[in-house]
């Protein structure tokens, strides 16, 4: 493994066990995560991406369960290790933020109480020196005031400064990884960018790896530069960001494209939703698991599972019409030529 290499997935497997049976969340998912580097994993809900961000930080929730596969963070197996040791890499080595900062924020505890709580406790300063480290962070973020605003509680600070204050938790202790859910959603367009351009720095600044988990392609454009599109519990394709955004290869990435709005384009843009709903993972699909929704699906898609087709450098899809005998396709009219 290289040495700059802050994560590695291989062949990642979740499940929730339920009362109706066994749903395979996560189907055998790899990728690596380098430090200093920010990918973004993007899908529609229910593609993945939240439950394999939660079974790297090991808190998956009851019936939840990592059924095979391995999670290498820093050279170390995390799959295995015991809650009170991944405690301590939690927060500290790795931190999360969500896209509801209250689910992070204690209503009852000021702002800067929390974010010394979870200095002092990874970091072993005493209170003044917390403090000041906290008033920091909160200067750090964009935080007007922050040597005020240390005092305040969760309430009294904007939807888009609890987010800013999110963030400065859990950054407070320098982790090496950051995963960030969905962490603009909730936001209006003006703090979104902000927020974004706010991460993009920090990564500069304090060089921690970012995983940005968004159902909108349009979000990681700028931040990432590189991008992991999920589907039905698997990586549909994986590529630069410029790979993604000119040259995609999967039809599923290609919907997910036409569905952003695009600046290039101008106003009269028409937007297309892609059709349809993602598969039951209940019952996952024995082929691909698009077929149902792909405008290009032939009768070997609905059979066979397709491997990974490599087509340039670090670009890789899962899709039958890489294949040397596939039909070519013109994207825009969806004419199929040669072999079927
Ligand atoms: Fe569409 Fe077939 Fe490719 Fe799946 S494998 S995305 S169904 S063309």
């Amino acid at each position: 493994m290289k040495n700059d290499r802050v994560l590695e997935v291989k062949n990642l497997r979740t499940s929730f066990f339920t009362h109706v049976g066994e749903v395979k969340a996560i189907r055998g998912v790899s990728f690596h995560l380098d430090k200093g580097e920010a990918v973004g994993l993007v899908g529609e809900s229910g593609s993945g991406k939240s439950v394999t961000s939660m079974s790297i930080m090991r808190l998956l929730q009851y019936p939840g369960k990592i059924v095979d596969g391995e999670i290498t963070f820093k050279g170390k197996d995390i799959v295995n290790l015991s809650e009170k040791e991944m405690q301590s890499i939690r927060g500290n080595e790795m931190a999360m933020i969500f896209q509801d900062p209250m689910t992070s924020l204690n209503p009852v505890y000021t702002v800067g109480d929390q974010i010394m709580e979870a200095i002092r406790k990874h970091q072993g300063l005493n209170k003044k020196e917390a403090r000041k480290k906290a008033i920091e962070m909160l200067k750090l973020v964009g935080i007007p005031s922050p040597q005020k605003r240390v005092d305040n509680y969760p309430h009294e600070f904007s939807g888009g400064m609890r987010q800013r204050a999110m963030i400065a938790m859990a950054l407070s202790c320098e982790p090496n990884l950051l995963i960030a859910d969905e962490p603009t959603t909730a936001l209006d367009v003006t703090i979104q960018a902000q927020i974004l351009e706010l991460m993009k720095d920090l990564k500069e600044k304090i060089n921690t790896s970012i995983i940005l988990i968004t159902h909108d392609l349009g979000v990681v454009a700028d931040v990432c530069s590189r991008i992991i599109v999920m589907y039905g519990g698997l990586i549909m394709e994986e590529g630069t960001t410029e790979q993604i955004f000119y040259n995609p290869k999967h039809p599923y990435t290609m919907g997910l494209l036409k569905s952003i709005p695009r600046l290039d384009l101008g106003e009269n843009q028409r937007l297309v939703p892609i059709e349809g709903t993602p598969p039951d993972l209940l019952k996952p699909p024995k082929g691909c698991p698009f077929a149902a929704r792909c405008p290009y699906a032939m009768k070997v898609c609905q059979e066979m599972l397709p491997p990974y087709f490599e087509t340039e450098e670090n670009h890789r899809s899962m899709c039958w019409l890489l294949h040397k005998d596939a039909p070519q396709v013109d994207v825009d009219t969806g004419v199929k030529r040669g072999r079927v």
